[in-house]
């Protein structure tokens, strides 16, 4: 197996990584569907609010290719769909009966996958929904059914805080992402496998010498940076990636026939009720998912992905479409009287500047900014801690002046959006936001 130092980057000492014990949740009541968490995709709804549902019945498809469409995660009944400005739909809410249907897939016996061609096994994934689990660098969109990828990247481990550990979803599931990888393995070019983190889940690989060790810091499981560093020409920035526990998906899709929504989701953060793993399903609401609102505590955002690139979210609402993590941490953004002259013990840092620098033990994390909105000061931070070697400030400063090209040029498609360099900003600037829309607007005038 290849081993690859990554070099750049920092781990933040994060208190609340969940251990690697798996409880089981309740069955949900009802399950919900987040389309605006989609990147890129325009919803057209193919359900109305009181239509009955079955597990794999289509709730909506992409305007931009409607062969991509997104699959109902529960039988039942569609009690309320939850529009936001400009019609974009943020929620479908589906109730679930006592005897959930679930509709039947025409998939082929796993030996006759060799005999297939590439375009009928691309249209068993569009047709059981589960294309959308495949998507492109370097601007992270669905992957396009009518392309072939150079590299495909199966994603083992994500060293983001705190996501799911592939130990955990792996066991006693190893059939399955076997079953899926061979499917992959039929769509590409070349298929790998990066691993981040424990290195002893490659015996549960059926090839291990497909798999790729990639050590350092985080964003170390980033697939862009991986890609970054290790591609070998230009045409492999166009590179898939999918996460391993969709792969376990699209295995047990291939096996049974049925849209899977089993999932393992991981729950962290320091104001998580239980810092562990949750064997639950697509669309759980957040609050059951929690056991209710964390009592006694202050008040917790709840981020639906890891801390850095998650998206903030509400007990209300439901897990996203690629995310299988849930962060809790603590709201506040409270004022610190004397904040310049303390000694900083228990303030997590980049800088060294604290004493904190010499504690060993994770800090509890919050969304204080400590202070109001100020002005970049040229510390040169973000390009010191930046994976892909580009220099922040001089992008985002290229951006806020129109300056696309030169952005360009600073190599802000090479942005893994891994979000470090807004944790690290001593200024607090919010620069992956200010690379991820910049990116989001080249790719929708080039598209
Ligand atoms: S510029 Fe992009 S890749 Fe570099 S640290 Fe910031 S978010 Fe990460
Ligand atoms: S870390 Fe923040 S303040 Fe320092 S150079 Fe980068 S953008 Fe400017």
């Amino acid at each position: 197996m290849n081993a690859i130092h990554l070099k750049g980057g920092f781990s933040p000492r994060i208190a609340g990584a969940p251990e690697r014990r798996l409880r089981l949740l309740e069955t949900p009541r009802h399950v919900g569907m987040v389309p605006e968490q989609i990147p890129f995709i325009k919803p057209r709804l193919l359900v109305d609010v009181g239509d009955a549902v079955a597990i794999g019945t289509p709730l909506f498809e992409d305007k931009r290719n409607p062969r991509i469409r997104f699959l109902s995660p529960g039988g039942g009944r569609v009690t309320r769909i939850v529009f936001g400005p400009r019609r974009i739909i943020r929620q479908i809410i589906i109730a679930l009966d006592d005897d959930e249907r679930s509709d039947a897939f025409d998939v082929p016996k796993l030996d006759r996958l060799d005999t297939l061609p590439r375009g009928a096994l691309v249209e068993i994934l569009l047709t059981g929904g589960m294309w959308p689990f495949l998507r492109a660098l370097p601007f992270m969109d669905l992957a396009d059914p009518d392309t072939v990828p150079p590299v495909i990247i199966v994603r083992l481990g994500d060293d983001e805080p705190f996501g799911p550990d592939p130990v955990v979803y792996l066991k006693d599931r190893q059939n399955r992402f076997a079953t899926g990888l061979d499917l992959l393995g039929k769509l590409c070019d070349r298929l790998v496998i990066h691993i981040t983190g424990d290195k002893s889940i490659r015996s549960a690989l059926p090839d291990p010498t497909m798999a790729r060790h990639f050590t350092g810091r985080y964003p170390a499981g980033n697939p862009s940076v991986q890609l970054f560093r290790t591609k070998t020409g230009p045409e492999q920035n166009r590179s898939w990636y999918i996460d391993g526990q969709d792969v376990i998906l699209l295995g047990e899709y291939l096996r049974t026939g049925r849209y899977p929504v089993q999932r393992i989701v991981s729950m962290g953060g320091s104001l998580a009720p239980a810092a562990d793993h949750v064997r639950t399903r697509a669309g759980v609401p957040l609050r059951q998912l929690c056991g209710g609102d964390p009592a006694g505590k202050p008040a917790a955002r709840y981020i639906v992905g890891g801390l850095f690139t998650g998206f903030g979210s509400s007990p209300d609402s439901f897990m996203g479409f690629y995310q299988n993590a849930l962060n809790l941490i603590d709201d506040g953004d409270r004022e610190e009287p004397f904040g310049f002259i303390r000694p900083g013990y228990g303030k997590p840092s980049y800088a060294t500047a604290f004493l904190s620098s010499f504690r060993r033990r994770p800090f509890p994390m919050d969304c204080g900014q400590h202070g109001e909105e100020r002005a970049c000061i040229n510390c040169g931070t973000c390009a010191k801690i930046c994976p892909v070697d580009i220099l922040p400030q001089f992008t985002m400063k290229c951006l806020a002046a129109d300056e696309v090209e030169e952005a360009l040029a600073h190599g802000l498609l090479d942005c893994a959006e891994c979000g470090l360099c807004t944790y690290a900003c001593p200024s607090k600037i919010q620069l992956r936001e200010v690379f991820r829309t910049a990116k989001a607007q080249y790719y929708k005038e080039i598209a």
